[in-house]
C-alpha cells in the first residue's frame, strides 16, 4: 500500500507528523531477523511518511555520504542460497525433468518459493518466512492489476508492457505446472498445482518479487553444484530482502549495494551505503531513501507500481505507431503521401528505437532522423535514405513543426485517456496510480513543449 503514492523527498518532515508503523507483523519480523543475526546498527524503524506512505528512518543517527544505511546477514535474505538450502522445496523439482527449451527466470522460481512458503506457514506455526510474508502488501499497484475497463483506457505504451508481462507470467506458470504437476503437499495431501496454487496466487507472488527484490551479486551465494541450474534462464542475482524492502526510491540519492565478508570471514552480509544525497546530512526522523537505479517513470510504474513527480531521470518515448497515428489525424500531414519504403527503412534499421524527448536535452537523435526521413525529404530509395539517415547530423534540426504536432497529438491522446478513466464508476488502486501517471506525462510534455517547441511558429502555420 505504501508504494502507491511515492513522491519526491520532502525535506520539512517533522517528527510530530511521522507515525510509527511498527505493527505486530513488523515486530515479529524484527525478532525473526534478530534471531538470524541482524543487529540494526543504524537504528532503523518503519514509519508512515506523509509524502511516501510506508518507509524507513533512523530514530537516532545522522547520515552523511559514505555511511552504511543498513547491514544485513545474507541468511536474512531470500536468495538462491535460501532455495538451495531448502531440501523439501528442492525435492519438488526433479532435475531429470528440466527441459532446456522450457526454462524460467530466477524471479519466477522465487515467486514459486513464496507460494510454497505461504502454504507452509498456513500449516505450521513457525516457518522461516512467515514473519516476512505477513509484511507483504495485499496488492500491488502496477498497471498489470488494472481492471479490464481500465486496461482498455491505457495508452499503447503501458498496455504493451502489461500484455508482455502477462505472457511471461503465464508461460512460467505453465512450465512450473508441467514440472510439479502431480506433486502433493506432504501435510494436507493436496496437489500443489490443481488444489493449492492458482494463477492469481502466482501473479501476486511474481509481482511481490518484481516490486520488492534487490540486486545481489549471487556468485558467493550459489553452491558449486546448483540444483536449479538447468531450470533457470539468466542469472540469479536477485533476492527478497525482508525489512530492507521498506526503503523507498528517490531520484535525488545515490546508493550502492554490495555483498561483503562478515568480520569473522565466515559468511557474507548485504550492505547498503549512501553514496550521495541532496543535503549534507540526513537527520533522525527524516525518511531514508535508496536508489533503485536511474529509472524513468514508465519503468517505475510498470515494474514497481509508482512514479515520481518531476523525476530527474524521466524522458518520454514515442513509437512509430504514434507518428502513423499523427499523420492520420493531422489535417495538414494527412494530405501528403508517405512511401511505405520509408517506414520499412526506419524499422529495418531500428531507427524507431530510442525515439524520445527529454526536458533537459531536447529531442533524441533517432526521433529527429525519423521525423526528417518521413516529413522533410522526398526519396524512398533505400540507398538514398541510407545516405541521409547516416550522413550529416546537422540537417535533422529542421523537424519543426512536426515535433510540435507530435507532442500536441500525444497531449490530446492522454487527455482523452485521463478523462475517460475519470468517467469509470470506480478505479482500482492500479487505475488510480496509472491515471496520475498519465497526468504527470502530460505535465512533462507541456513543459517540454514550452521549453523546446517554437509555439509561435506552429501557431502561424
Ligand atoms: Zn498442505
Amino acid at each position: 500500500m505504501g508504494r502507491t503514492q511515492r513522491r519526491r523527498h520532502h525535506r520539512s518532515l517533522l517528527k510530530a507528523t511521522i507515525k510509527s508503523v511498527e505493527s505486530d507483523a513488523l515486530h515479529t519480523l524484527y525478532s525473526k531477523l534478530h534471531s538470524q543475526g541482524w543487529r540494526n546498527d543504524t537504528q532503523l524503524s518503519g514509519c508512515h511518511f506523509p509524502a511516501t506512505g510506508r518507509g524507513l528512518c533512523s530514530k537516532k543517527q545522522h547520515f552523511v555520504p559514505g555511511d552504511r544505511l543498513i547491514t544485513m546477514p545474507v541468511e536474512c535474505l531470500i536468495s538462491i542460497f535460501t532455495l538451495e538450502s531448502d531440501e523439501s522445496f528442492k525435492a519438488l523439482f526433479n532435475v531429470e525433468h528440466f527441459d532446456e527449451d522450457a526454462r524460467i527466470s530466477f524471479q519466477a522460481l522465487v515467486a514459486c518459493y513464496l507460494m510454497y512458503q505461504q502454504h507452509e506457514s498456513s500449516e505450521k506455526a513457525d516457518t522461516n518466512s512467515a514473519a516476512y510474508l505477513n509484511t507483504l502488501p495485499a496488492n500491488y499497484t502496477t498497471p498489470y492489476f488494472c481492471t479490464i475497463p481500465e486496461l482498455q483506457l491505457l495508452p499503447e505504451a503501458l498496455l504493451e508492457r502489461t500484455v508482455a508481462q502477462n505472457r511471461t507470467i503465464r508461460n512460467y506458470y505453465l512450465i512450473l505446472e508441467t514440472l510439479l504437476g502431480s506433486k502433493h503437499c506432504p501435510n494436507c495431501n493436496q496437489c500443489y498445482f490443481s488444489d493449492i496454487w492458482t494463477l492469481t496466487d502466482f501473479r501476486r507472488a511474481y509481482f511481490a518479487v518484481n516490486t520488492r527484490s534487490v540486486y545481489v551479486e549471487s556468485r558467493h551465494l550459489k553452491p558449486t553444484k546448483c540444483h536449479f541450474q538447468a531450470l533457470i534462464a539468466g542469472d540469479t542475482n536477485l533476492a527478497l530482502a525482508p525489512f530492507l524492502d521498506l526503503f523507498n526510491h528517490s531520484d535525488a540519492v545515490e546508493t550502492s549495494a554490495e555483498l561483503k565478508r562478515t568480520s569473522d570471514g565466515k559468511s557474507w552480509e548485504f550492505v547498503l551505503t549512501l553514496v550521495s544525497a541532496p543535503s549534507d546530512s540526513i537527520k533522525p526522523y527524516c525518511e531514508l531513501f535508496i536508489s533503485y537505479g536511474a529509472l524513468p517513470n514508465l519503468k517505475l510504474l510498470t515494474e514497481y507500481g509508482f512514479f515520481l513527480e518531476r523525476n530527474a531521470h524521466d524522458y518520454f518515448e514515442f513509437s512509430l505507431l504514434d507518428i502513423e497515428h499523427l499523420i492520420k489525424h493531422n489535417k495538414e500531414l494527412n494530405t501528403q503521401n508517405y512511401h511505405r519504403n520509408i517506414f520499412k527503412f526506419i524499422r529495418d534499421h531500428n531507427l524507431c528505437d530510442q525515439m524520445f524527448v527529454n526536458l533537459a536535452d531536447g529531442c533524441s537523435h533517432n526521433l529527429r532522423v525519423v521525423l526528417h526521413l518521413i516529413f522533410k525529404q522526398q526519396s524512398y530509395f533505400p540507398n538514398v535514405l541510407n545516405q541521409i539517415a547516416f550522413g550529416d547530423a546537422n540537417k535533422f534540426d529542421d523537424v519543426q513543426p512536426e515535433l510540435s504536432y507530435l507532442i500536441t497529438y500525444k497531449l490530446h491522446e492522454y487527455e482523452h485517456y485521463t478523462a475517460a478513466l475519470a468517467q469509470l464508476p470506480e478505479l482500482s488502486d492500479s487505475g488510480i496510480v496509472a491515471r496520475s501517471y498519465l497526468l504527470e506525462c502530460m505535465r512533462y510534455l507541456s513543459d517540454f513543449e514550452a521549453a523546446h517547441c517554437d509555439l509561435k511558429l506552429t501557431d502561424f502555420e
